[in-house]
């Protein structure tokens, strides 16, 4: 009898398993279970629809004929029950599901702020397609915005923001955006930027209250008294995973639900996948979270083999990265650039990799022309990570040599010293690299 495949969630993890299962078993049952009404679609597209640069149809990762090439069945509902030993799922209208197989892939939410206030009407945040359209409707009306918070999704609602000509003011507990995986001058350059298109950026300054009038937000109230009226305040404070429903099924969670390499949970026949689950890093067996596009669907993809196989398949977690636009910059983000924590962010953003934070002894090399920016971190031999801010031209190279862990210690020392030609010297090497693999 052909097995059947539940899959909890309706984004990357699970869709990316549901590829898995059907390239490894052309006669499984796959039934995803997604409680987001618009389906599937790019969560990291969701800026550039905001900043008005790309329509609501441009999101869809998948054309119709990719679903039907998968025949699966897909309901639009919210399971809300999960019993491990009867092999059941149940779902928000009361229906029972049974399964043979079953994922968890139910990704990351906004964490709340807890300032008074924060249920006034006009409170924001950025988790999913409907908080984009309801931030859209919103700024037509509205005069002021204040964003609190750090990483990628606050410059991100703070763009879409100034690109309904919203006023913006960017409120910053510490000295400098995103301190733990940008340089001082990568925070500048972003800041500067921000000024440049009008935004009020506010450092050392904390959200206290907010204010409403009627059940609406009127104003925000700072740390040191001081009341910046607004219709709007956005937080971006960080995320957290959806693991309510494996809680309460009894499956083990640290910040996520805890998994093996091979995406199992505690539970037998329940596998995680995607921003929900909590892997363990096999060079510092530490569990490690991660909140990016491409690393859930590789876990979506590890589970969904090891699912519809025999579980052989252990998630090999990469170097992560993540290609995205800071104030209008162009970005890439490779493997460890930063250290210690945002006092902005509760955790994780989204975005975020918490191994981009775990920079330990490597020698960082940073070299600028312009707003374009290089800067390397150097372990021994190796470049262990990397941000490549405005031109792009080496974003490509330098993933490749960090992803193969290249020999770069015949050029570690002219990379270090002082006016080295930092670019050249990565792009001569990358290409030699490349020649002596060819
Ligand atoms: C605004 C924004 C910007 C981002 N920017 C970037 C970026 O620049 N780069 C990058 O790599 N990543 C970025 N990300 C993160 C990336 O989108 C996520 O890491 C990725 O979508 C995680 O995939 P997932 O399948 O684990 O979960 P999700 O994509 O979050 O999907 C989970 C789905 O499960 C559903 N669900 C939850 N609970 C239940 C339930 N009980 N029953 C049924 N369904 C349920 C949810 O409705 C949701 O549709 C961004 C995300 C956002 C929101």
């Amino acid at each position: 009898m052909a097995r059947r495949h539940l899959l909890i969630g309706g984004g990357p993890g699970a869709i990316a398993a549901a590829e898995a299962i059907r390239g490894a078993d052309g006669g499984a049952e796959i039934v995803v279970v997604g409680a987001d009404a618009h389906g599937y679609y790019s969560r990291p597209g969701l800026a550039y629809f905001l900043a008005k640069e790309l329509p609501q149809a441009g999101l869809a990762p998948f054309t119709p004929q990719d679903f039907a090439r998968l025949n699966l069945t897909s309901l639009t509902e919210r399971a809300v029950g999960i019993d491990p030993a009867g092999h059941r799922v149940t779902l928000e209208g009361g229906r029972e599901l049974a399964y043979d197989r079953l994922l968890i892939a139910t990704g990351s939410t906004a964490i709340p702020t807890r300032v008074p206030g924060a249920e006034l009407d006009g409170v924001v945040k950025l988790d999913d397609l409907d908080d984009a359209r309801d931030i859209i409707r919103r700024s037509g009306a509205a005069k002021g915005a204040v964003v609190v918070g750090g990483g990628i999704t606050a410059l991100e609602i703070v763009e879409g923001l100034r690109a309904h000509r919203v006023r913006v003011d960017y409120l910053m507990r510490q000295d400098r955006y995103w301190r733990n995986v940008l340089s001082e001058s990568e925070s500048r350059i972003v800041e500067q930027e921000l000024r440049s298109e009008g935004v009020r950026v506010h450092h050392f300054t904390e959200l206290a209250r907010i204010i409403g009038r009627d059940g609406r937000v009127v104003a925000a109230e700072t740390g040191d008294g001081t009341q910046i009226p607004c219709d709007l305040v956005a937080i971006a404070i960080g995320v957290r995973p959806c693991i309510e429903l494996a809680k309460a099924a009894g499956l083990a969670c640290g910040r996520g639900i805890l998994v093996d390499q091979y995406l199992r949970s505690s539970a037998v026949d329940i596998f995680a996948a995607g921003d929900v689950a909590e892997t363990r890093d096999p060079v510092t067996d530490k569990g490690t979270m991660e909140v990016l596009w491409h690393s859930a669907v590789l876990k979506g993809r590890t589970a969904g083999l090891n699912m519809a196989t025999e579980p052989v398949h252990a998630y090999e977690k990469g170097v992560p990265l993540n290609i995205t636009r800071l104030a209008g910059l162009k970005t890439t983000i490779i493997g460890t650039v930063g250290s210690g924590k945002d006092a902005d962010l509760e955790g994780i953003s989204r975005g975020d990799s918490q191994t981009w934070s775990e920079l330990g002894e490597a020698v960082l090399v940073e070299t600028k022309n312009g707003n374009a920016r290089i800067r390397l971190a150097l372990a021994g031999r190796t470049i262990v990570g990397a941000v490549v801010m405005g031109d792009q031209a080496l974003s490509f190279p330098l993933q490749e040599l960090i992803e193969a862990r290249a020999d770069v210690g015949g050029i570690a020392a002219s990379l270090q010293a002082p006016e080295a030609k930092v670019a050249k010297l990565i792009d001569s090497f990358w290409h030699e690299w490349t020649a002596r693999r060819a």
